[in-house]
């Protein structure tokens, strides 16, 4: 297995993750289970908080903290749908299918919201919904023809105009919008230690800062993994490792493509500014003000060559978050002033298609990955764990046309 040739940027520099701590072990001895999970971001923990409560016997290895990898260095915005907007969407995968998908992203946020009360998880569940702003005419008439198409397929959206627009960001950026009351933020890193939390209380087995150095697959029912100082075996195994799936099988060297992230967070604005989470300029920017005041702007990877750079490194690129900070102060007349506090860079797993992936990998039937989700993890991952369990232990395969891996098979 090819190491992580990492370069992880420190916690402190992460707002979600600057009081991480370590809450769960680290494995010291050999363990036998049904499942063993890789990855403790939101898909190892949601699919973890799944099996258990379908009575597997779930073991989750993490390589560092749990949520340390894209899922606590996010935006933690909840958003319905895909990378695309659902008229371009249509256009490239036909009506149907983006219809399923984007249902499939409305129930994930349900269940999360669901979850989150459930559990009692302290983690800024900010349910003012979603804007999507488009920055220049041709966004704008594709968000209008998206919102008549999601209504037309039972959606709960609404267009904004150029006047309405230009009072809920505080801009004149904008030609207008589609918002999504259903839509939320949260503090990610949070969130999905709520869903180890609430796995844990069920009775998987989590156990952090327990890297996998080798998968050895036995037989169609029986793999071993190694960690420094135990190995674990099971009969079935799930990669959560999205965006570092490829270092730990090759079949996903050309599928799932590693693309970093930035994200930046100020001081403390002393004034409300914005309601919703915004997504603007097809989501290549985007913002929100936090309950402390802070404002969080994240995106921007296109802005500078190599910005988006295809490596495992972590460490932010300051030619953009110089950029973030510059947005900010350029296109928001509240936001002249306010100083740089965090800024952090994370791995995103990108597919092909822009369409996350779910399956067993050819010739390995009992190994499984899910990932991919191209940006949009948080809107995906609670509910493709969900599916990884019902698919791994019931072989349920109701919506695996729109996830199945075999897709990306040249
Ligand atoms: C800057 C940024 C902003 C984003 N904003 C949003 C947003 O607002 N909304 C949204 O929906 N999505 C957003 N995303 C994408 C989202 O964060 C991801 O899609 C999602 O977190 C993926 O979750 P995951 O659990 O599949 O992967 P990850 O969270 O990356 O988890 C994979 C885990 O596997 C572990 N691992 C890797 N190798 C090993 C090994 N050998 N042994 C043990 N463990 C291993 C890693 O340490 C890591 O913790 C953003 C991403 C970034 C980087």
């Amino acid at each position: 297995m090819t190491e992580k040739s990492t370069g992880k940027s420190e916690h402190q520099r992460v707002y979600w993750l600057r009081d991480a701590e370590q809450q769960f072990p680290s494995l010291d001895r050999n363990l036998t289970c049904d499942i063993i999970i890789i990855g403790g971001g939101i898909t190892g923990t949601a699919a973890a908080y799944w099996m258990r409560q379908a009575g597997a016997r779930v073991v989750v290895l993490e390589e560092e903290l749990v949520a340390s990898g894209a899922s606590g260095r996010n935006g933690g915005f909840l958003l319905t749908g895909t990378v695309e907007h659902y008229a371009r969407a249509v256009a490239l995968i036909g009506r149907e299918k983006t219809r399923r998908l984007f249902a499939f992203t409305v129930d994930n946020i349900r269940l999360m919201k669901d979850f989150i009360r459930e559990h009692q998880v302290g983690c800024d569940l900010d349910e003012t919904g979603s804007l999507h702003a488009a920055i220049s005419t041709e966004e704008d008439a594709e968000l209008k023809e998206s919102v008549a198409l999601m209504q037309a397929d039972g959606f709960s959206v609404e267009y904004r105009n150029e006047t309405e627009i230009a009072d809920l960001t505080r801009s004149s950026l904008f030609k207008g919008g589609l918002f999504t009351p259903a839509d939320a933020g949260v503090h990610p890193a949070r969130l999905v230690s709520g869903m180890a939390r609430a796995a844990r209380d069920r009775d998987a087995l989590i156990f952090e800062n327990t890297p996998v150095t080798q998968i050895i697959h036995d037989d169609y029912d029986s793999v071993t993994v190694e960690t420094p100082k135990g190995r674990v075996s099971g009969y079935l195994l799930l990669l959560g490792t999205n965006a570092y799936s490829q270092l730990m099988d090759d079949f996903f060297t050309d599928k799932i493509l590693p693309v970093r992230g930035h994200a930046m967070v100020t001081s403390p604005i002393p004034q409300k500014l914005w309601e919703p989470v915004i997504y603007a300029n097809f989501g290549y920017e985007y913002f929100r003000q936090l309950p402390d005041g802070r404002v969080l702007m994240g995106g921007m990877r296109e802005s500078v060559p190599g910005g988006d750079a295809q490596h495992f490194n972590e460490l932010p690129d300051e030619r953009v978050t110089t950029k973030l900070s510059a947005y900010l102060k350029d296109n928001f007349s509240d936001l002249k002033k306010f100083t740089v506090d965090y800024e952090w860079a994370g791995i995103m797993g990108f597919s092909r298609d822009g369409i996350p992936m779910l399956g067993s990998l050819p010739g390995k039937s009992n190994i499984f990955a899910a990932g991919g989700y191209t940006g949009h993890g948080m809107g995906f991952g609670f509910s493709m764990g969900r599916l990884a369990a019902q698919v791994m232990l019931d072989g349920e395969n109701t919506n695996m046309d729109l996830f199945s891996l075999r897709r990306l098979v040249k």
